[in-house]
């Protein structure tokens, strides 16, 4: 009816209100991060099929991670609107392809491959050609890139030197490897992952009849996080679309970290030309952090180069006044990750969840000491989000375990054993060769014993909540949560790269060892590269809703040379650091042996450099809103009156 459909309109202010109302044609939305984008679309869903106006079956929506598609789903659920499919396009791909492979191509669907890195290992020695590791990962790299831009083997070398990447490798070994790669995969029935989106197209392409069945099923379509489409994505929804354009995209051009994929914000950001008719709405109100935390997004911003920032949206913050973000500078790596548990501590005192805090990195395999350390500190922490949970095969493999020991005579409640930690399901999950202690480092085995360790959570809280029940009851309830796609709430720590954090928030966020070489990573040698870079961590910084801190290491271990400076893109933003292009040494910016120089005066709000005698006193620029807490200005002032008196800095020090 309309009076509940209107419900669903609530909680949207006027622009989020004019993209959920626009159900005609297409709509994009171009906003910044934390601006209600995916919240906008969910919402223009449920009121689409509220109001009658869409049928729940014909909506597909897509998102970029299995997890954001599985709140999705979640939340869709809950304003009423369950039965619209929410996927990313990998998984809508692949069970269009399972569907239609047989009338397609007939046969036997071809299993997924996993271990791709292996499959190029055995393809270089096929052609004689050794790879390192690292060599290994970044031919994987240009193999994926080639597929996802849809560049067959024999054009590989041409279109890697005109899009200017830097190969590994020679380029026609890696095009031969990429060929054996290929016919290797063929060989023995297998796809990639690249390969589903790819098999899925030319199916749709040649095949008008399957085109059309599909095209009959969905009539609309919602994609969040456009700005990183790739090639073949757009592609696919192109196919999907047909001649119609019932459309409706979202995205943040600033926020686009996934181009080394192929992806690209062209499509964004050139949507209004493709369709001229387009309804094309701004949001600006940021409604996830605080305005300390967007001041410094804003600050990011007004750095960045390139076509994506020509199109950035300065936000403006709708919370609160919450605390400045810490910078914090440490000798070494470990002394970084034990500080930043202790923190994580003193905030889990203060009553912040742990399953609200996350720690954020640049690459993996930065996350070792900081699991080291949170173990250390005794801080619950997981490694990965929660997605896909009952999809992973050791947690499949775990529950057909379960289920068969169910069968057999599985009927002593669950709770007695609970109370020793539940040790019918440890034991079934024992014989699975799950061992109670994690395993050491991190890594595949790490990850799989994780998802046994929560998949035993679950069990346990389970049989804690219902006295009496079995390992029967238990097995049904698994069953149930896998259908609705629930994951066990781990309420813990997370580790995560920043990639992995897209569209995601939490309270309070630590974005660690922001070192220059870290962040901009060293490989990124190109503007854009360099530019991509600090895109990541404008993402990273919008994670935060409250609580944010930076920090670095300036040696990786300890007694080692302080030979590491903080990220470039924090010149001109953290306190004690000369604006991006001063010329002033650099070494003077460390804080560890040199002095500290006083840096401009930035508007809180918008972050731009300020002259103005009167705009340097309120540290607010004339064009921004005065809404802001005064005691604030004061105290970063005075803060930095002191700071410029100092003479340096310790090795350890937290601005605050
Ligand atoms: P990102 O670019 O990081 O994906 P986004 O634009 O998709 O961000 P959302 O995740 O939709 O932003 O929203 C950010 C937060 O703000 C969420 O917690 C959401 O519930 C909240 N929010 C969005 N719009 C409103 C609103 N009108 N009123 C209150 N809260 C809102
Ligand atoms: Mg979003």
């Amino acid at each position: 009816s309309a009076d509940s459909a209107d419900a669903v309109l609530l909680g949207l202010d006027p622009e989020q209100r004019e993209v959920a109302t626009t159900l005609r044609g297409p709509v994009c939305v171009l906003a910044g991060a934390g601006t209600g984008k995916t919240r906008a679309i969910t919402h223009r869903i449920a009121y689409g099929v509220r109001s009658g106006q869409l049928m729940p079956a014909s909506v597909l929506a897509v998102t970029f991670t299995n997890r954001a598609a599985g709140e999705m789903r979640g939340r869709l659920r809950t304003l009423g609107a369950g039965g619209v499919q929410a996927r990313t396009f990998h998984s809508a791909a692949l069970r269009q392809l399972q569907y239609f492979w047989p009338k397609a191509v007939g046969g036997e669907v071809p299993r997924l491959l996993e271990r791709k890195i292996q499959f190029v290992a055995e393809a270089g020695a096929r052609c004689r050609i050794r790879l390192d590791r690292n060599e290994l990962r970044d031919v994987t790299g240009e193999i994926e890139w080639a597929k996802v831009t849809q560049t067959v083997p024999a054009d590989y070398p041409v279109a890697a030197l005109k899009s200017g990447r830097e190969a590994p490798r020679d380029l026609a070994e890696i095009a031969q490897i990429y060929g054996t790669y290929e016919q290797l995969k063929r060989d023995r029935g297998m796809i990639d992952f690249e390969d589903v989106l790819l098999l899925t197209v030319g199916i749709l392409q040649d095949r008008h009849d399957i085109a059309e069945q599909i095209r009959t099923q969905y009539q609309h379509f919602v994609v969040d996080e456009y700005q990183d489409v790739s090639p073949l994505q757009q592609r696919l929804l192109d196919l999907w679309l047909g001649e119609r354009d019932s459309l409706c995209v979202v995205g943040d051009a600033s926020q686009t970290i996934y181009s080394f994929t192929g992806a690209t914000p062209d499509h964004l950001l050139n949507f209004r030309t493709r369709y001229p008719q387009a309804t094309v709405v701004k949001l600006v109100r940021d409604y996830r952090s605080t305005p300390q935390v967007v001041h410094l997004a804003n600050g990011l911003l007004n750095q960045a180069k390139g076509r994506a920032a020509e199109h950035r949206l300065e936000l403006i913050s709708q919370r609160e006044t919450g605390p400045d973000p810490v910078y914090a500078e440490y000798a070494d790596e470990p002394a970084e990750a034990e500080g930043v548990a202790r923190r994580i501590r003193d905030l889990i005192a203060a009553g912040v969840p742990a399953g609200e805090i996350a720690v954020l990195y640049r690459i993996n395999a930065q996350s070792e000491v900081y699991e080291q350390a949170l173990a250390d500190a005794g801080v619950p922490y997981q490694l990965r989000g929660a997605e896909r949970f009952f999809e992973r095969q050791e947690v499949q493999k775990a529950i057909l375990a379960l289920r068969g020991a169910a069968r057999s005579g599985g009927n002593d409640p669950l709770l007695d054993d609970v109370v020793e930690l539940g040790s019918q399901v440890r034991a079934v999950l024992s014989s699975t060769g799950w061992g109670t202690e994690p395993p050491a480092g991190s890594g595949a085995v790490r990850d799989q014993w994780e998802s046994l360790a929560a998949l035993v959570r679950l069990a346990e809280d389970f049989a804690r909540s219902r006295p009496g029940a079995t390992l029967a009851d238990l097995t049904i309830e698994l069953e149930e949560r896998k259908a609705a796609q629930h994951a066990p709430t781990v309420q813990g720590v997370t580790l995560a790269s920043l990639h992995a954090a897209k569209g995601l928030e939490w309270d309070a966020v630590f974005l660690v060892g922001l070192t220059d070489g870290m962040i901009p990573i060293t490989y990124a040698k190109t503007d854009e590269q360099v530019e991509e870079e600090r895109r990541l961590l404008y993402v990273g910084v919008t994670r935060a809703r409250i609580h944010l801190n930076l920090s670095w290491a300036v040696s990786r271990a300890p007694g080692g040379r302080a030979s590491r400076r903080p990220s470039r893109f924090l010149n001109g933003l953290r306190p004690g650091s000369a604006a991006p292009g001063a010329t002033a040494g650099s070494a003077a910016e460390r804080g560890v042996r040199g002095r500290v120089r006083r840096g401009p005066v930035l508007c809180r709000v918008c972050g731009k450099t300020l002259t103005e005698a009167g705009e340097l006193k309120l540290m607010r620029c004339e064009d921004c809103p005065s809404d802001m807490d005064e005691g604030l200005y004061e105290r970063l002032r005075d803060w930095r009156a002191a700071q410029s008196k100092e003479q340096g800095l310790p090795a350890y020090c937290v601005f605050t």
